[in-house]
């Protein structure tokens, strides 16, 4: 008897490592996707891998519609789960492009996103406890304006007045809102902050994610990608 709940005992944990570590479920009836690094890729080419990536990777993958930018274009994040039952886990979100010009951080987040899933087996830890969301084109007008007309482009593409257009986003947060530098309040200059805190529809969509991921306790980590330098970049912090 002693002897069969042990079996019974040893099978259990087995199934439960063996759930712990399952790997992601994918769909054969479309083609793998293959995350190209040779070249930065195009808003299109970004929103079609990530489809590819949601189709084959159901149901670890769920894309969500976060808001559109200015131009219409979509603020689509890619939510990554795995499948071990387990809900509410805590979230680390992670966005990259506010900053139009920093193309790589787009391509690392995508890269992120091909290992967590392509890797599976070497990243599980990542999933263990927690899920991913992931944005990696939070200013995408920005993005083709960079990439098809002024490539050191920075800033949204909403017009402000006298012919100037954009808002930097990281300025566009209503933290210390404009505080600091003249040019903040400049609205054709690249620091610009906007007519007010969250002027921009990018901004508000970053906001509502994480306000919701506030209000379930689930967010734990943001991590938001620049290019700018080599730098860890904490949260502001200050005394009231
Ligand atoms: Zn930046």
């Amino acid at each position: 008897m002693f002897l069969k709940i042990c079996n019974t005992i040893l099978a259990l944990i087995i199934v439960i490592v063996h759930i712990d570590a399952f790997p992601p479920i994918r769909n054969d009836n479309v083609p793998k996707p293959r995350l190209l690094l040779d070249k930065y890729q195009s808003y299109d080419d970004v929103m079609e891998f990530l489809d590819v990536v949601g189709e084959y990777y159901h149901p670890w993958v769920s894309l969500v519609d976060v808001g559109r930018s200015y131009e219409n274009r979509h603020l689509k994040t890619i939510v990554i789960s795995n499948s071990d039952g387990r809900r509410g886990k805590n979230v680390i979100f992670m966005d990259a492009g506010l900053h139009a010009r920093e193309w790589i951080t787009p391509a690392v987040a995508l890269y992120v996103v091909d290992q967590l899933l392509g890797e599976f087996e070497e990243n599980a830890h990542l999933l263990k406890d927690y899920d991913w969301i992931i944005l990696p084109l939070a200013n995408p007008d920005g993005y083709e304006y960079s990439r098809n007309a002024d490539k050191m482009w920075r800033n949204t593409r909403s017009p402000n007045v006298k012919d100037c257009f954009g808002t930097n986003l990281n300025r566009n947060f209503d933290v210390h809102w404009s505080e600091g530098y003249s040019e903040l309040l400049d609205p054709c200059s690249e620091h610009y902050a906007g007519s007010k805190p969250f002027s921009e529809s990018e901004s508000v969509a970053i906001r509502d994610l994480m306000l919701d991921l506030v209000r379930t306790g689930q967010g734990k980590m943001y991590l938001s990608l620049h290019s700018h330098n080599e730098s860890i970049y904490y949260p502001w912090v200050y005394e009231r």
